[in-house]
């Protein structure tokens, strides 16, 4: 090759490099690169000290990623937000930005599955010491605190009996500690934590937040240095998000005003209707005036609860779970929640099963508790599938 053939030269390994044009793209592009090419070191070096602008290396930070940060942060009225690979990545990347070996952690006793299953791990692998507790009880939380505790986590609204927290309250009780919400089943169109006293929130948005059942994200939001340490937590253990599914969730978040509208409206008929029903015991929804969780909820939730709905059949039983599914073509059994679909789970033989029968028991879990997750079809159709499902169940 002559040196003329070495300037013309382009190898295919070097192609794909981004053009630059005057008219910007109407929606945000996704960033789907690993790093980023940095001008030299001094660039790097004022790149760190914050004197000038960009990114590295995708796994610390990439624009899908801060653009979903800070939508997440201006939603939930915070400093600043951080995303991460799924709600488990966010929750253990916070908790361990927080304590560390030897500290206490104050936990609600009711917690998603997974969130349970993690301070167990916590307990036995890191020495960190978790107290589960009422948090309905300010006395509990009072008397819970111990000098080396670091944290308090808890849910606005828990999973599958719809237990409310008052999260005020608990804040009140715990004084200086912090106070950790996850809001994933409310999303802050319904509750923004962090002004009723918490200092984190936290979402899984593989659920509302993206809310078209095809993604698994996680975000939190909250002071500029702590999100700054989770976020290098999450790189420290790969706990980071990829660019494309924060770009999908920062898309599925355009809708979520007028998702959660709908489904709140369209979960407090259907948890009337169903509360009526002669084939369902019981219904757990903080709208159900029968609800442990109603006054709070009329009072913390002025928009609606969201779109879980648990029911027990009047035939608890297992058998009559399965019935009910045959039956209910339409609405599938998933074990996940916040769909565009309306889905149904069976939290004795999914979330929880990793309890024992008398733990579920106690709980109030039992084989025919079945928990709805409401999508956005029409009310009149999930009432009329619904019912059909219930009437071949009994
Ligand atoms: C689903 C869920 C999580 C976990 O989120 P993933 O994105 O599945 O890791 C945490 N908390 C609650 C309340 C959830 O429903």
């Amino acid at each position: 090759m002559t040196t003329d053939d070495f300037a013309q030269y382009r190898h295919v390994a070097r192609a794909g490099h981004v053009p630059s044009f005057d008219t910007p793209p109407s929606s945000p592009p996704i960033y789907q690169t690993a790093a980023f090419d940095i001008p030299d070191p001094e660039f790097l070096a004022a790149m760190r000290a914050g004197e000038a602008s960009g990114y590295v290396y995708t796994r610390d930070g990439n624009p899908n990623h801060a653009a979903l940060a800070a939508t997440i942060a201006k939603m939930e009225n915070a400093e600043a937000g951080a995303v991460f690979a799924s709600g488990m990545g966010a929750i253990a990347a916070v908790l361990l930005s927080l304590a560390g070996t030897g500290d206490h952690i104050v936990a609600s006793r009711l917690l998603y599955g997974r969130t349970s299953q993690l301070l167990e791990r916590f307990t036995h692998q890191f020495g960190i010491e978790v107290s589960s507790i009422d948090v309905g009880n300010p006395d509990a939380v009072k008397a819970a605190v111990r000098a080396n505790t670091r944290l308090c986590l808890v849910e606005t609204i828990s999973n599958p009996l719809l237990d409310v927290v008052d999260i005020a309250a608990v804040a009140n009780a715990l004084g200086r500690i912090p106070l950790v919400v996850d809001s994933t089943f409310t999303t802050p169109e319904l509750i923004r934590p962090l002004d009723h006293g918490a200092s984190v929130v936290i979402h899984s948005a593989s659920k509302y937040l993206n809310g078209h059942g095809d993604v698994m994200l996680g975000v939190a939001a909250g002071s500029g240095s702590l999100m700054k340490s989770a976020a290098e937590t999450a790189s420290q253990f790969g706990q980071n998000a990829n660019p494309f599914e924060s770009w999908l969730t920062q898309r599925g978040l355009r809708t979520l005003p007028l998702r959660m509208k709908q489904i709140c409206e369209t979960t407090n008929r259907l948890a009337k209707f169903l509360a009526g029903h002669p084939c369902v015991r019981r219904v757990c929804h903080p709208a159900v005036n029968s609800h442990p969780g109603y006054d709070t909820a009329r009072r913390l939730y002025p928009n609606g609860t969201g779109g879980i709905i648990s029911i027990l059949l009047a035939d608890d039983s297992e058998a009559a779970v399965a019935r009910f599914m045959r039956a209910a073509e339409q609405i599938p059994f998933s074990p996940t929640l916040a769909d565009a679909r309306t889905t149904v789970s069976h939290p004795a033989s999914t979330s929880h099963r990793y309890m024992t029968v008398q733990q579920r028991t106690d709980l109030g879990i039992t084989a025919g508790l079945m928990r709805l997750s409401v999508g956005l079809e029409p009310f009149e159709l999930l009432r009329h599938e619904l019912d059909q499902a219930l009437r071949n169940c009994s």
